[in-house]
Protein backbone atom coordinates (compact mmCIF):
# COMPACT_ATOMS: atom_id res chain seq x y z
CA UNK A 1 0.00 0.00 0.00
CA UNK A 2 0.81 3.64 -0.82
CA UNK A 3 0.63 6.68 0.90
CA UNK A 4 1.33 10.16 0.44
CA UNK A 5 4.39 12.09 0.12
CA UNK A 6 2.70 14.07 3.28
CA UNK A 7 1.54 11.60 5.23
CA UNK A 8 5.17 9.93 5.14
CA UNK A 9 7.23 12.55 5.73
CA UNK A 10 4.59 12.99 8.95
CA UNK A 11 5.53 9.05 9.84
CA UNK A 12 9.01 10.09 9.59
CA UNK A 13 8.31 13.54 12.07
CA UNK A 14 7.16 11.27 14.46
CA UNK A 15 10.19 9.17 14.22
CA UNK A 16 12.47 12.45 14.77
CA UNK A 17 13.81 12.16 11.16
CA UNK A 18 14.05 15.89 9.97
CA UNK A 19 11.17 17.50 7.45
CA UNK A 20 9.80 20.88 6.69
CA UNK A 21 6.98 22.38 8.01
CA UNK A 22 3.60 22.07 6.00
CA UNK A 23 0.02 21.37 5.47
CA UNK A 24 -2.02 19.50 3.09
CA UNK A 25 -4.90 21.58 1.60
CA UNK A 26 -7.80 20.54 -0.65
CA UNK A 27 -9.00 24.10 -1.61
CA UNK A 28 -7.73 27.35 -2.79
CA UNK A 29 -9.14 28.90 0.64
CA UNK A 30 -7.29 26.24 3.16
CA UNK A 31 -4.27 26.70 0.78
CA UNK A 32 -4.25 30.66 1.46
CA UNK A 33 -4.79 29.98 5.60
CA UNK A 34 -1.81 27.52 5.44
CA UNK A 35 0.76 29.54 3.28
CA UNK A 36 -0.39 32.58 6.12
CA UNK A 37 0.51 30.06 8.43
CA UNK A 38 3.57 28.51 7.38
CA UNK A 39 4.91 32.69 7.23
CA UNK A 40 7.08 31.83 3.98
CA UNK A 41 8.79 34.10 2.67
CA UNK A 42 9.22 30.57 0.41
CA UNK A 43 6.76 27.94 -0.15
CA UNK A 44 6.55 25.07 -2.14
CA UNK A 45 3.78 23.78 -3.59
CA UNK A 46 3.65 20.37 -4.35
CA UNK A 47 0.72 17.95 -6.01
CA UNK A 48 0.23 15.02 -4.43
CA UNK A 49 -0.53 11.71 -6.34
CA UNK A 50 1.11 8.45 -5.78
CA UNK A 51 3.86 8.66 -8.16
CA UNK A 52 7.07 10.34 -8.49
CA UNK A 53 8.61 12.31 -11.01
CA UNK A 54 6.35 15.18 -10.01
CA UNK A 55 8.59 17.78 -10.51
CA UNK A 56 9.44 17.81 -14.11
CA UNK A 57 5.92 16.47 -14.77
CA UNK A 58 3.52 18.50 -16.77
CA UNK A 59 -0.24 19.48 -16.74
CA UNK A 60 -2.56 18.28 -19.41
CA UNK A 61 -4.57 21.35 -18.91
CA UNK A 62 -3.36 24.49 -20.45
CA UNK A 63 -4.80 26.52 -17.78
CA UNK A 64 -2.19 24.80 -15.52
CA UNK A 65 0.49 25.67 -18.31
CA UNK A 66 3.47 23.31 -18.91
CA UNK A 67 5.10 23.97 -15.11
CA UNK A 68 5.83 21.17 -13.18
CA UNK A 69 3.40 19.52 -9.95
CA UNK A 70 6.08 21.16 -7.54
CA UNK A 71 6.70 24.84 -7.63
CA UNK A 72 8.19 27.58 -5.76
CA UNK A 73 6.03 30.82 -4.49
CA UNK A 74 7.36 33.79 -3.56
CA UNK A 75 3.92 35.42 -2.11
CA UNK A 76 0.75 33.54 -0.18
CA UNK A 77 -1.21 35.29 -3.82
CA UNK A 78 1.57 32.89 -6.11
CA UNK A 79 0.33 29.90 -3.77
CA UNK A 80 -2.92 30.59 -4.75
CA UNK A 81 -2.88 30.89 -7.94
CA UNK A 82 -0.51 27.48 -8.13
CA UNK A 83 -3.02 25.59 -6.08
CA UNK A 84 -5.73 26.70 -8.03
CA UNK A 85 -3.92 25.68 -11.50
CA UNK A 86 -2.81 22.23 -9.86
CA UNK A 87 -6.49 21.31 -8.14
CA UNK A 88 -8.05 18.79 -10.29
CA UNK A 89 -6.10 19.44 -13.40
CA UNK A 90 -4.17 15.92 -14.41
CA UNK A 91 -0.62 15.88 -13.89
CA UNK A 92 1.74 13.24 -16.33
CA UNK A 93 5.12 12.01 -14.78
CA UNK A 94 7.21 9.33 -16.14
CA UNK A 95 5.62 7.02 -13.41
CA UNK A 96 2.12 7.90 -14.31
CA UNK A 97 2.06 6.82 -17.56
CA UNK A 98 0.43 9.15 -20.19
CA UNK A 99 -2.91 9.09 -18.55
CA UNK A 100 -1.78 10.75 -15.68
CA UNK A 101 -3.15 11.20 -12.45
CA UNK A 102 -5.89 14.25 -11.35
CA UNK A 103 -4.58 15.79 -8.12
CA UNK A 104 -7.02 16.27 -5.62
CA UNK A 105 -4.66 17.41 -2.23
CA UNK A 106 -1.92 19.64 -2.24
CA UNK A 107 1.14 19.82 0.21
CA UNK A 108 2.01 23.41 1.23
CA UNK A 109 5.37 23.30 2.27
CA UNK A 110 8.44 25.87 3.66
CA UNK A 111 10.88 26.62 0.83
CA UNK A 112 14.79 25.42 2.05
CA UNK A 113 17.60 26.64 0.56
CA UNK A 114 19.28 23.75 -0.92
CA UNK A 115 23.12 23.24 -0.66
CA UNK A 116 23.55 19.66 -1.83
CA UNK A 117 20.81 16.88 -2.61
CA UNK A 118 21.83 13.11 -2.06
CA UNK A 119 19.57 9.96 -2.48
CA UNK A 120 18.59 7.40 0.36
CA UNK A 121 16.32 4.65 0.69
CA UNK A 122 15.48 1.80 2.60
CA UNK A 123 13.52 -1.87 0.96
CA UNK A 124 13.65 -5.22 2.36
CA UNK A 125 16.53 -7.09 0.56
CA UNK A 126 14.95 -10.48 0.10
CA UNK A 127 18.57 -11.62 -0.89
CA UNK A 128 19.86 -11.14 2.55
CA UNK A 129 16.42 -10.77 4.60
CA UNK A 130 17.63 -7.72 6.13
CA UNK A 131 16.46 -4.22 5.58
CA UNK A 132 19.11 -2.59 3.16
CA UNK A 133 20.20 0.98 2.70
CA UNK A 134 20.61 2.62 -0.73
CA UNK A 135 22.30 5.61 -0.77
CA UNK A 136 23.95 8.35 -3.29
CA UNK A 137 25.63 11.49 -3.61
CA UNK A 138 23.28 11.73 -6.92
CA UNK A 139 20.22 12.97 -5.44
CA UNK A 140 17.35 14.47 -7.11
CA UNK A 141 17.69 12.65 -10.20
CA UNK A 142 16.93 9.58 -12.06
CA UNK A 143 18.24 6.65 -9.36
CA UNK A 144 17.99 4.26 -12.06
CA UNK A 145 19.74 6.37 -14.20
CA UNK A 146 22.60 6.78 -11.89
CA UNK A 147 22.56 2.83 -11.22
CA UNK A 148 22.71 2.17 -15.01
CA UNK A 149 25.37 4.90 -16.13
CA UNK A 150 27.70 4.90 -12.73
CA UNK A 151 26.51 2.01 -10.36
CA UNK A 152 30.06 3.01 -7.93
CA UNK A 153 28.14 5.67 -7.14
CA UNK A 154 25.81 3.98 -5.53
CA UNK A 155 26.47 2.38 -1.91
CA UNK A 156 24.14 0.05 -0.61
CA UNK A 157 24.35 -2.06 3.25
CA UNK A 158 22.10 -3.89 5.13
CA UNK A 159 20.97 -4.00 9.09
CA UNK A 160 21.61 -6.87 10.87
CA UNK A 161 18.44 -7.18 12.39
CA UNK A 162 19.92 -8.68 16.17
CA UNK A 163 22.03 -5.28 16.41
CA UNK A 164 19.73 -2.67 14.62
CA UNK A 165 21.45 0.27 12.82
CA UNK A 166 25.27 0.54 14.78
CA UNK A 167 27.58 3.42 14.64
CA UNK A 168 29.51 1.81 11.66
CA UNK A 169 26.29 2.18 9.56
CA UNK A 170 26.01 6.33 10.27
CA UNK A 171 29.73 6.16 9.58
CA UNK A 172 28.96 4.80 6.22
CA UNK A 173 26.84 6.82 5.12
CA UNK A 174 28.64 9.61 5.89
CA UNK A 175 31.66 8.91 4.07
CA UNK A 176 29.64 7.76 0.79
CA UNK A 177 27.81 11.27 0.95
CA UNK A 178 30.47 13.40 2.02
CA UNK A 179 29.81 14.38 5.06
CA UNK A 180 31.83 15.16 8.07
CA UNK A 181 31.16 17.13 11.35
CA UNK A 182 28.00 17.75 12.81
CA UNK A 183 26.64 16.62 9.20
CA UNK A 184 28.33 13.62 9.60
CA UNK A 185 26.30 13.14 13.58
CA UNK A 186 23.40 14.17 11.61
CA UNK A 187 23.17 11.66 8.90
CA UNK A 188 23.19 8.74 11.80
CA UNK A 189 20.48 9.69 13.61
CA UNK A 190 19.15 9.91 10.41
CA UNK A 191 19.63 6.45 9.57
CA UNK A 192 18.66 5.18 13.23
CA UNK A 193 15.46 7.23 13.34
CA UNK A 194 14.78 5.93 9.85
CA UNK A 195 15.30 2.18 10.22
CA UNK A 196 13.04 2.77 13.47
CA UNK A 197 10.15 3.74 11.48
CA UNK A 198 10.55 1.05 8.78
CA UNK A 199 10.59 -1.86 11.16
CA UNK A 200 7.77 -0.27 13.73
CA UNK A 201 5.59 0.50 10.39
CA UNK A 202 6.45 -2.82 8.57
CA UNK A 203 6.98 -0.64 5.27
CA UNK A 204 8.35 -2.56 2.36
CA UNK A 205 10.29 0.82 0.68
CA UNK A 206 11.57 4.12 2.04
CA UNK A 207 12.61 6.89 -0.39
CA UNK A 208 13.73 9.88 0.53
CA UNK A 209 15.06 11.74 -2.82
CA UNK A 210 16.66 14.03 -2.57
CA UNK A 211 17.39 14.31 0.93
CA UNK A 212 19.03 17.54 1.37
CA UNK A 213 22.03 19.59 3.01
CA UNK A 214 20.46 22.99 3.61
CA UNK A 215 22.67 26.45 3.52
CA UNK A 216 22.01 26.72 7.09
CA UNK A 217 23.96 22.86 7.49
CA UNK A 218 21.24 21.06 8.10
CA UNK A 219 20.18 17.75 6.52
CA UNK A 220 16.72 17.28 5.74
CA UNK A 221 14.20 14.52 4.12
CA UNK A 222 12.47 16.98 1.36
CA UNK A 223 10.71 14.33 -0.60
CA UNK A 224 9.34 11.10 0.84
CA UNK A 225 7.86 7.81 -0.40
CA UNK A 226 6.76 4.77 1.48
CA UNK A 227 5.07 1.81 0.49
CA UNK A 228 3.99 -0.52 3.26
CA UNK A 229 3.61 -4.23 3.57
CA UNK A 230 0.31 -5.62 3.12
CA UNK A 231 0.66 -9.03 4.80
CA UNK A 232 1.48 -6.86 7.68
CA UNK A 233 -1.40 -3.94 7.38
CA UNK A 234 -3.66 -5.67 9.74
CA UNK A 235 -2.00 -4.82 12.63
CA UNK A 236 -1.42 -1.21 11.48
CA UNK A 237 -4.63 0.57 11.33
CA UNK A 238 -3.14 4.00 11.75
CA UNK A 239 -1.85 3.47 8.10
CA UNK A 240 -4.70 1.84 6.63
CA UNK A 241 -6.52 4.94 7.67
CA UNK A 242 -4.08 6.75 5.17
CA UNK A 243 -5.37 4.85 2.28
CA UNK A 244 -6.16 6.62 -0.69
CA UNK A 245 -8.61 4.75 -2.70
CA UNK A 246 -8.97 7.46 -5.58
CA UNK A 247 -5.55 6.48 -6.19
CA UNK A 248 -5.75 3.15 -6.46
CA UNK A 249 -7.19 1.02 -9.87
CA UNK A 250 -10.71 0.53 -9.18
CA UNK A 251 -10.43 -3.12 -10.44
CA UNK A 252 -7.85 -4.01 -7.68
CA UNK A 253 -9.39 -2.47 -4.77
CA UNK A 254 -12.82 -4.92 -6.12
CA UNK A 255 -9.92 -8.00 -6.60
CA UNK A 256 -8.68 -7.19 -2.67
CA UNK A 257 -12.18 -7.56 -1.12
CA UNK A 258 -12.40 -11.00 -2.63
CA UNK A 259 -8.64 -11.58 -1.36
CA UNK A 260 -7.64 -12.44 -5.05
CA UNK A 261 -4.00 -11.36 -6.21
CA UNK A 262 -4.95 -8.83 -9.04
CA UNK A 263 -2.46 -6.17 -10.86
CA UNK A 264 -3.90 -4.08 -13.94
CA UNK A 265 -1.72 -4.05 -16.75
CA UNK A 266 -2.28 -2.34 -20.17
CA UNK A 267 -2.44 -4.95 -22.28
CA UNK A 268 -5.78 -6.69 -24.26
CA UNK A 269 -5.58 -10.09 -23.01
CA UNK A 270 -7.50 -10.73 -19.31
CA UNK A 271 -5.67 -13.45 -17.88
CA UNK A 272 -7.18 -15.87 -15.10
CA UNK A 273 -4.49 -18.29 -13.50
CA UNK A 274 -4.24 -19.68 -9.99
CA UNK A 275 -0.14 -19.84 -8.55
CA UNK A 276 2.17 -16.61 -8.98
CA UNK A 277 4.02 -18.82 -10.48
CA UNK A 278 2.19 -19.92 -13.31
CA UNK A 279 0.79 -16.50 -13.20
CA UNK A 280 4.03 -15.12 -14.36
CA UNK A 281 4.92 -18.05 -16.97
CA UNK A 282 1.38 -17.05 -18.59
CA UNK A 283 2.16 -13.71 -19.27
CA UNK A 284 5.59 -14.28 -20.24
CA UNK A 285 4.38 -17.00 -23.16
CA UNK A 286 1.30 -14.02 -24.18
CA UNK A 287 4.60 -11.70 -24.56
CA UNK A 288 6.19 -14.48 -26.55
CA UNK A 289 3.24 -14.58 -29.10
CA UNK A 290 3.16 -11.20 -30.17
CA UNK A 291 0.53 -10.55 -27.11
CA UNK A 292 0.31 -8.04 -24.38
CA UNK A 293 -1.23 -9.10 -21.10
CA UNK A 294 -4.56 -6.66 -19.17
CA UNK A 295 -3.57 -8.22 -15.98
CA UNK A 296 -1.92 -10.13 -13.57
CA UNK A 297 -3.85 -12.73 -11.73
CA UNK A 298 -3.90 -15.40 -9.21
CA UNK A 299 -6.89 -16.44 -8.19
CA UNK A 300 -4.93 -18.64 -5.51
CA UNK A 301 -4.80 -22.12 -4.44
CA UNK A 302 -8.28 -23.15 -2.91
CA UNK A 303 -10.54 -20.28 -4.78
CA UNK A 304 -14.57 -21.27 -4.31
CA UNK A 305 -16.58 -20.68 -7.48
CA UNK A 306 -17.88 -17.49 -5.78
CA UNK A 307 -13.94 -16.12 -5.99
CA UNK A 308 -13.45 -17.12 -9.87
CA UNK A 309 -17.01 -15.75 -10.81
CA UNK A 310 -15.88 -12.38 -9.00
CA UNK A 311 -12.37 -12.71 -10.81
CA UNK A 312 -14.10 -13.03 -14.13
CA UNK A 313 -16.49 -9.99 -13.92
CA UNK A 314 -13.17 -8.13 -12.67
CA UNK A 315 -11.43 -9.36 -16.08
CA UNK A 316 -14.46 -8.36 -18.05
CA UNK A 317 -14.98 -4.87 -16.41
CA UNK A 318 -11.57 -3.68 -18.16
CA UNK A 319 -13.10 -2.34 -21.53
CA UNK A 320 -8.96 -2.59 -23.14
CA UNK A 321 -9.42 -6.62 -22.32
CA UNK A 322 -10.03 -8.27 -26.00
CA UNK A 323 -9.66 -11.71 -25.27
CA UNK A 324 -9.35 -14.29 -21.90
CA UNK A 325 -7.06 -16.66 -20.94
CA UNK A 326 -8.21 -19.19 -18.24
CA UNK A 327 -5.09 -21.02 -17.51
CA UNK A 328 -5.64 -23.48 -14.32
CA UNK A 329 -3.76 -26.22 -13.22
CA UNK A 330 -5.63 -28.51 -10.58
CA UNK A 331 -3.85 -29.06 -7.58
CA UNK A 332 -5.80 -28.10 -4.48
CA UNK A 333 -7.89 -26.17 -6.32
CA UNK A 334 -10.29 -28.64 -8.76
CA UNK A 335 -10.86 -28.09 -12.33
CA UNK A 336 -14.88 -28.49 -11.85
CA UNK A 337 -14.67 -25.98 -9.63
CA UNK A 338 -13.36 -23.53 -11.74
CA UNK A 339 -15.09 -24.54 -14.87
CA UNK A 340 -18.63 -23.83 -12.97
CA UNK A 341 -16.98 -20.90 -11.70
CA UNK A 342 -16.37 -19.86 -15.35
CA UNK A 343 -19.54 -20.64 -16.55
CA UNK A 344 -21.70 -18.77 -13.78
CA UNK A 345 -19.65 -15.95 -14.47
CA UNK A 346 -20.28 -15.82 -18.37
CA UNK A 347 -24.09 -16.03 -17.79
CA UNK A 348 -24.39 -13.34 -15.12
CA UNK A 349 -21.60 -10.60 -16.94
CA UNK A 350 -21.88 -12.01 -20.77
CA UNK A 351 -19.26 -12.90 -23.06
CA UNK A 352 -18.46 -10.59 -25.87
CA UNK A 353 -14.14 -11.39 -26.81
CA UNK A 354 -12.77 -14.81 -27.24
CA UNK A 355 -12.16 -17.10 -24.15
CA UNK A 356 -9.86 -19.92 -24.01
CA UNK A 357 -9.68 -21.86 -21.18
CA UNK A 358 -7.05 -24.51 -20.76
CA UNK A 359 -7.20 -26.78 -17.27
CA UNK A 360 -5.55 -29.41 -16.21
CA UNK A 361 -4.97 -31.82 -13.29
CA UNK A 362 -7.27 -32.53 -10.24
CA UNK A 363 -11.09 -33.30 -11.91
CA UNK A 364 -9.72 -32.02 -15.52
CA UNK A 365 -12.32 -34.69 -17.34
CA UNK A 366 -15.19 -33.12 -15.35
CA UNK A 367 -14.66 -29.78 -15.66
CA UNK A 368 -13.93 -30.03 -19.38
CA UNK A 369 -17.17 -31.75 -19.86
CA UNK A 370 -18.57 -28.77 -17.31
CA UNK A 371 -17.47 -26.31 -20.22
CA UNK A 372 -18.30 -28.26 -23.43
CA UNK A 373 -22.21 -28.92 -22.04
CA UNK A 374 -22.63 -25.34 -21.33
CA UNK A 375 -23.49 -24.58 -24.87
CA UNK A 376 -20.92 -21.22 -24.69
CA UNK A 377 -18.28 -20.34 -26.95
CA UNK A 378 -15.58 -21.57 -25.32
CA UNK A 379 -12.26 -22.30 -27.24
CA UNK A 380 -10.74 -25.19 -25.30
CA UNK A 381 -6.99 -25.91 -25.01
CA UNK A 382 -5.04 -28.86 -24.36
CA UNK A 383 -1.45 -27.09 -23.11
CA UNK A 384 -0.08 -23.71 -21.93
CA UNK A 385 1.63 -23.07 -25.28
CA UNK A 386 -1.59 -24.61 -27.02
CA UNK A 387 -4.02 -22.28 -25.20
CA UNK A 388 -1.07 -19.06 -25.23
CA UNK A 389 -1.36 -19.48 -29.41
CA UNK A 390 -5.06 -19.84 -29.46
CA UNK A 391 -6.05 -16.77 -27.07
CA UNK A 392 -3.47 -14.71 -29.63
CA UNK A 393 -4.84 -15.37 -32.67
CA UNK A 394 -8.29 -15.23 -31.91
CA UNK A 395 -7.50 -11.67 -30.37
CA UNK A 396 -5.57 -10.59 -33.90
CA UNK A 397 -8.74 -12.01 -35.84
CA UNK A 398 -10.81 -9.60 -33.88
CA UNK A 399 -8.84 -6.52 -34.61
P1 LIG B 1 9.32 14.59 -7.26
O1 LIG B 1 10.37 13.62 -6.84
O2 LIG B 1 7.98 13.94 -7.38
O3 LIG B 1 9.70 15.38 -8.46
P2 LIG B 1 10.16 16.22 -5.00
O4 LIG B 1 9.47 16.34 -3.71
O5 LIG B 1 11.42 15.43 -5.00
O6 LIG B 1 9.13 15.66 -6.07
O7 LIG B 1 10.44 17.69 -5.52
C1 LIG B 1 11.15 17.96 -6.72
C2 LIG B 1 12.24 18.98 -6.49
O8 LIG B 1 11.67 20.17 -5.96
C3 LIG B 1 13.26 18.55 -5.44
O9 LIG B 1 14.30 17.80 -6.02
C4 LIG B 1 13.73 19.87 -4.90
O10 LIG B 1 14.76 20.40 -5.72
C5 LIG B 1 12.52 20.76 -5.01
N1 LIG B 1 11.82 20.86 -3.71
C6 LIG B 1 10.91 20.01 -3.20
N2 LIG B 1 10.52 20.37 -1.98
C7 LIG B 1 11.18 21.51 -1.68
C8 LIG B 1 11.22 22.39 -0.55
N3 LIG B 1 10.47 22.17 0.54
N4 LIG B 1 12.06 23.45 -0.61
C9 LIG B 1 12.82 23.68 -1.70
N5 LIG B 1 12.84 22.91 -2.79
C10 LIG B 1 12.03 21.83 -2.80
MG1 LIG C 1 11.58 13.34 -5.33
Amino acid sequence: MNIHEYQGKAILKEFGAPVSAGRAVFSVDEAEAAAKELGGPLWVVKSQIHAGGRGKGKFKEAEAGEKGGVRLAKSVDEVKTFVGQMLGNTLVTIQTGPAGKQVNRIYIEDGSDIESEFYLSALVDRSTGRVAFVVSTEGGMDIEDVAHKTPEKIHTFSVDPATGVMPHHGRTVAQALGLTGDLAKQAGQLITNLYAAFVAKDMAMLEINPLIVTKDGQLKCLDAKISFDSNALYRHPDVVALRDVTEEDEKEIEASKYDLAYIALDGTIGCMVNGAGLAMATLDIIKLYGEEPANFLDVGGGASEEKVTAAFKIITSDPNVKGILVNIFGGIMKCDVIARGVIAAVKAVGLEVPLVVRLEGTNVEEGKTIIRESGLNVIPADDLDDAAQKIVAAVKGTR
